[in-house]
């Protein structure tokens, strides 16, 4: 194999030659309702380039940016075929070749934007210098959902969780967008500062399933060593969620399997169990759900790139959960909480998990005893 955009060869053979068999499963062709999407029309242009039949050109390389990296067509590979290293693969040397369709810009988000966003809704207390583990927000929560954080920081007192603090240095962007959009020179400074601002911490504590997963697995992947411990603020709570007794909620609701949580990390069970105990009831399931459910359309830098797409892909999100007779839709993921949210056009609403045990935990005011009249 050589590198290069005639590189890591055979890597679109077999998608070259299959008659498109994980078409239902792409999101890109759900919210276009077009074929010119589909995963395997997107491998064989990688496909045509790679073996010199075609040029690669910049109208050619905006194909290959309409994929969220959402992993649902490997579930419907009988080859394993790794479409989203793939296409994400190309997208980079094209930007090496100077012939991507985007600048690096709109996968960026400023530090200093992040930090202001952070001192605004975690107060000054958080922030102790000496704390062995810290709180990385990211982006979506900071920016877009900061009564999440809020609600993230009620869960941790109402369990008496002390032990995680806030710094500057976790208000930053992870670098999952610059990866995606190919920028992988600014993805590796951007991974290594992350590391190394992060590295003297025993646990970075993440919302977003993004963030965890491009700190576990891109970070190791680009040769960066990550911090010592990552984990999710899920993994954190959930033991003592569940060992906590509460009036359930009873809420009629649905829950969104994140594609970083469910198909990139595996973790399906655990939100609905922590949704179960909360709620009193199990989540109702949606049409396409774990191992297939739809993607909200926020990955892969597409919500960036696509937004008119990408917010078609949320509204049949939330249009799925409203069809199985769900009012909510519950998201363990602050990336799509925020996308989802974004649609804004309901029928269901949108809820964080985070924001759901929250509710569950605050505690009840009794009402007020009515005067009796004399
Ligand atoms: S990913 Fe698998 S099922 Fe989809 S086009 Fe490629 S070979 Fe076919
Ligand atoms: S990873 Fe997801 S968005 Fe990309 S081609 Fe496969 S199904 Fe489509």
């Amino acid at each position: 194999m050589t590198d290069g955009i005639h590189g890591k060869k055979g890597r679109f053979d077999l998608c070259a030659f299959c008659p498109d068999l994980c078409l239902d499963r792409c999101p890109v062709v759900a919210s276009t309702g077009s074929v010119t999407y589909s995963p395997f029309a997107k491998m064989l242009h990688g496909w045509l380039i790679e073996n010199g039949r075609i040029p690669a050109s910049e109208e050619v390389a905006e194909l290959f940016y309409q994929c969220t990296g959402c992993l649902s067509c490997h579930e419907a590979c009988a080859h394993d075929v790794d479409v989203e290293t793939s296409l994400f693969d190309l997208r980079a040397e094209l930007v090496d070749k100077g012939i991507a369709p985007y600048g690096q810009d709109i996968f960026e988000v400023p530090t200093q934007d992040l930090i202001q966003a952070q001192s605004a809704v975690i107060p000054k207390r958080y922030f102790v210098p000496e704390a062995r583990a810290v709180l990385f927000p990211g982006c979506h929560a900071l920016l877009d959902r900061p009564g999440l954080v809020k609600d993230v920081l009620a869960v941790f007192r109402h369990l008496n969780i002390e032990f995680i603090g806030a710094s500057d240095e976790a208000a930053m962007c992870c670098g999952y967008p610059l990866h995606a959009g190919g920028y992988r020179d600014a993805f590796l400074e951007r991974a290594e500062e992350v590391s190394s601002a992060l590295r003297r911490y025993r646990m970075v504590v993440t919302l977003s399933p993004c963030c965890e997963h491009t700190m576990k697995n891109l970070f190791a992947a680009a040769g960066v060593s990550r911090p010592p411990v990552v984990t999710s603020a899920l993994d954190i709570v959930a033991p003592l969620v569940m060992r906590t007794e509460r009036e359930p909620l009873g809420l009629r609701l649905s829950y969104h399997d994140s594609c970083f949580l469910g198909r990139h990390m595996g973790q399906y069970d655990l939100p609905r169990e922590v949704i179960t105990h909360v709620n009193g009831l199990s989540p109702i399931e949606m049409r396409m759900n774990r191992g297939d459910a739809a993607c909200c359309g926020a990955g892969g830098g597409w919500d960036r790139t696509s937004p008119v797409l990408s917010g078609i892909a949320a509204s049949s999100v939330i249009q799925m959960a409203d069809d199985a007779g769900a009012d909510v839709v519950v998201s363990a993921s602050s990336t799509c909480a925020s996308h989802l949210d974004s649609r804004g056009d309901g029928p269901a609403k949108v809820m964080d998990l985070f924001s759901l045990i929250a509710a569950w935990l605050k505690p009840k005011r009794s009402k007020p005893k009515r005067r009796r009249r004399r």
